[in-house]
């Protein structure tokens, strides 16, 4: 089969593989969509190496058709559409007992630790098939959209940390596919008015297009004041950094109000460090999550959610492109021309 193989940093290569071999209780998935993720991309780059194999095949942003299961597998059969929650939680550590699954101590992923989907098939191994992984999609769900439900699910994640509540002022640092993501979502909590801040204007009418009560460019306009305008100069409820740049994890803690959380929902890359004003959080009793990943039952929410329309899918994926050309995609995602790039195998 062809798949796109990462050798290391900056090596990314179509290559001719074996199909995988399926052992007891795994199924074999023929890739309809494969979304590229921000992480797939400081991968590309040797900006995240944890968890990172080479050669690999990476992409855990995906959804296909199984067109064969190993012995034991009772519950799926060829022709069934699935989409695949790519973190496989040990279900027995202390973290996973706690109902952390996403945070597990030996956790393993699609896409990381097994091979991924950009490729023509991907093994779900027997760990993801009984752990309860694999999601039959909706007939009329198209494969692009199941695709994002992984992104989304570490959304509705991040959105749990960031508990926004009915009314709740909050500001969404970055509009690329997460941001609009935690747009729509802050939206379908109740959240009263959301400020996008982006300095792509694209990126920024898109925003507006799907609900933002505000966009803002960074740049130009002085999004302190902005906020502090639109909040009764309290500042947010809410804030949540939906891109990983150390300057703004700084910013965040000033644009939200005493007793406001401020979400790190962005990864950084290696060895990435911020100063911040760390009084801003003692006198201001700030809450500061992070976001890692996603539990399995977020992700059958974020299906049920781009189901009922919540995301509009085919207005976050602006871009397709087949494996061969996947080198082009990398690119594409990596210049924020598009909103989301998807890879059909
Ligand atoms: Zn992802
Ligand atoms: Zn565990």
């Amino acid at each position: 089969m062809r798949a796109l193989v990462f050798y290391g940093p900056n090596q990314l290569e179509l290559a001719e593989v074996p199909v995988p071999e399926l052992g007891p209780g795994d199924i074999l998935v023929k890739v309809a969509a494969c979304l590229i993720c921000g992480t797939d991309l400081r991968i590309f780059r040797g900006k995240k190496t944890k968890g990172v194999r080479t050669p690999s095949i990476l992409g855990h942003e995906f959804a296909g058709t199984v067109v064969a299961a190993g012995p034991d597998v009772g519950e799926f059969r060829p022709g069934d559409r699935v989409g695949v929650a790519p973190v496989i939680p040990c279900h027995t550590c202390a973290y996973c007992k706690k109902g952390r699954e996403n945070v597990c101590a030996n956790r393993t992923a699609l896409g990381y630790e097994y091979e991924g989907a950009f490729a023509e098939y991907v093994r779900i191994p027997a760990a993801a098939v009984h752990g309860g992984n694999v999601y039959r999609l909706p007939a009329d769900l198209p494969f692009e959209a199941a695709a994002l439900a992984e992104p989304l699910a570490c959304c509705v994640n991040g959105q749990r940390n960031s508990q926004i509540g009915l009314g709740d002022a909050v500001v969404i640092l970055g509009a690329g596919p997460i941001g609009l993501m935690h747009l729509a979502l802050a939206k379908a909590a109740g959240a009263g008015r959301v400020i996008v801040s982006e300095p792509n204007d694209q990126r920024r009418s898109m925003a507006l297009e799907l609900g933002a009560d505000l966009v803002v460019n960074p740049e130009v306009e002085d999004l302190n004041g902005v906020v502090k305008n639109a909040t009764d100069r309290l500042g947010a409820d809410a804030v949540i950094l939906a891109i990983g740049i150390p300057a703004l994890a700084e910013q965040a803690l000033t644009l939200v109000r005493k007793g406001g959380s401020v979400n790190f929902f962005a990864g950084f890359s290696v060895g990435d460090a911020a100063s911040m004003d760390v009084n801003l959080i003692h006198y201001n009793e700030l809450k500061i999550t992070g976001t890692s990943a996603a539990r399995r039952e977020d992700y059958g929410l974020a299906l049920r959610l781009i189901g009922k329309g919540l995301v509009d899918a085919g207005r976050i994926v602006t871009h397709r492109y087949p494996l061969d050309r996947g080198w082009e995609a990398f690119k594409l995602a990596e210049s924020g021309q598009g909103i989301k790039v998807a890879i059909i195998p």
